[in-house]
């Protein structure tokens, strides 16, 4: 029973950093890492961000794939994965609320007329132009799971009227939760702000498209922080000239890294963050040893994923 840890990307944490962590953890876990993967028959767990083309076929005793964040879709959709391999994944807080504060943190600079002003600043400009109120503007939270319930809370507490949206029906004290197609077309069409927290499956891939995103109130901004399929870029091009929306947040893309070439780089109306808006694990880090020790005494796991579903 050994605990592989590959994470598929570069630009987050190490192998070894989080080998270390695990080891101190659990002292007695068999804990390996690309650079040292010892004897592949004797993984039955991996520990990835991405699952890379290659890594299943090379694991014969494969039987989980803990996935160190909170998107699978890498994972569930990967065709060499064998149906009766088990993917769980994190559900740290930590990430959850950097989320939040990063959805926050545009909706505030928005309202507060922070581009405005640092523009007018540039040109030596004194031009007092008055914040809205947070009772005034309508938030949307697009997926109300781990991370979007408390992005819709947070902006809720913070004064604001919030609406969101889920596919399963959904209570959250001060949120007026919608579902289903016409429960999208009313939050897009009155939200100021759009938060997209969606996961990338099949009924969410190009969601925002040129008739959604036409549906959008005209002006509003659209943050995604979900993943970076939720959107048809260039239906998203050519809605940003109509103003719906008027701004675009993107913290995901379709492609990551984006190409140095991809014109969303330099568009006037929208801003790019290059996948930082959740970042840390916390101490969620701890389930994944947790899930080894599971796998090895045949419990239940923590989170784990319905494949099918697909989150
Ligand atoms: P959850 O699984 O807890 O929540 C997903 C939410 O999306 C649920 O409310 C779910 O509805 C809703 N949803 C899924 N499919 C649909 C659909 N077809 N129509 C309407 N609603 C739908 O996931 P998390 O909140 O933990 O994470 C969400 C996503 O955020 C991740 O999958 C990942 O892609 C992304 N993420 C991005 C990060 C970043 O740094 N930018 C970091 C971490 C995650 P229901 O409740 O009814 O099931």
């Amino acid at each position: 029973m050994a605990l592989l840890i590959e994470i598929g990307h570069n630009g987050w944490y190490s192998e070894e950093d989080l080998a270390k962590e695990l080891r101190t953890l659990d002292p007695k876990a068999d804990i390996r890492t690309a650079a040292e993967p010892g004897n592949l028959a004797e993984v039955t767990m991996m520990a990835v961000s991405t699952l890379k083309s290659d890594q299943p076929t090379r694991l014969p005793n494969l039987q989980l794939v803990q996935k160190l964040g909170a998107g699978v879709e890498t994972i569930v959709n990967h065709p060499l994965l064998a149906p009766h391999v088990r993917v769980a994944r994190l559900k740290p807080e930590e990430p959850a609320r950097e989320i939040a504060q990063y959805c926050l943190a545009y909706v505030l600079r928005g309202i507060r007329n922070m581009d405005y002003h640092e523009k007018a600043q540039a040109r030596a400009i004194w031009d007092p132009v008055a914040p809205r109120r947070p009772a005034e503007v309508t938030v949307g939270v697009l997926g109300l799971g781990h991370i979007g319930g408390l992005t819709a809370s947070l902006m809720r507490d913070m004064g604001f009227k919030v609406l969101g949206w889920s596919r399963s029906e959904k209570s959250i004290a001060g949120v007026t939760c919608l579902t289903g197609d016409h429960g999208l077309r009313g939050l897009l069409g009155e939200s100021d702000y759009v938060c997209a927290i969606l996961p990338s499956t099949a009924d969410t891939r190009d969601l925002m498209n040129a008739e959604t995103l036409a549906a959008m109130k005209q002006g509003a901004t659209l943050i995604n922080a979900g993943r970076g399929d939720l959107i048809d870029e260039a239906a998203l091009a050519s809605a940003l000239y109509q103003r719906r929306p008027g701004h675009a947040v993107l913290d995901v893309l379709r492609t990551e890294p984006l190409p140095e070439d991809n014109p969303l780089w330099s568009h006037p109306c929208v801003t790019i963050t290059p996948h930082v808006s959740g970042w840390h694990l916390g101490d969620a880090i701890g389930d994944v040893v947790e899930n080894l020790r599971r796998l090895g005494a045949g419990e239940p796991l923590l989170h784990e994923v319905d494949r099918l579903k697909g989150y």
